[in-house]
């Protein structure tokens, strides 16, 4: 038992590893495959268990970008997303819009605001040099 509870608690500690190291904003497979190159025997179903731990102690954050596959965040630090239309790539934004002090916000009819959530679209350095090569 306690064998077992080391062990999860490495496999753990080298998925928040990989995850704060990697900065593209994985999903559960790409962690997968990061993680199985120092772990070759984890299974998916461990690195879905384990990000889903590490989500709900707060060391990782979950992407909810609308469409795509959940993707996952080793920097909780605060900051928002821009989603590359053509590609799905995930960029960090850092300027603070919405204010991200919105624990000081009133809104009718509820006791408190948690987060503040903004969606950007844009086009990733990637696509827009194929797109460039395209149109020459
Ligand atoms: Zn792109
Ligand atoms: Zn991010």
């Amino acid at each position: 038992m306690a064998q077992t509870q080391t062990r999860m608690t490495r496999q753990r500690a080298i998925i928040l590893e990989e995850l704060r190291k990697s900065k593209d904003h994985p999903t559960a497979d790409e962690v997968y495959s990061l993680v199985r190159e120092r772990l070759p025997r984890i299974s998916l179903g461990t690195v879905y268990r384990n990000l889903d731990f590490l989500v709900s102690t707060g060391e990782v954050a979950k992407l909810e970008v609308a469409g795509t596959t959940k993707r996952f965040d080793g920097d909780i630090s605060w900051h928002q997303h821009v989603r590359c239309v053509h590609c799905g790539r995930i960029g960090d934004v850092m300027q603070p819009y919405p204010s991200p002090d919105v624990k000081d916000m009133h809104v009718e009819g509820f006791a408190s605001i948690l987060a503040s959530r903004v969606e950007y679209d844009g086009i990733c350095e990637e696509c827009a040099q194929t797109m460039r090569q395209k149109a020459v």
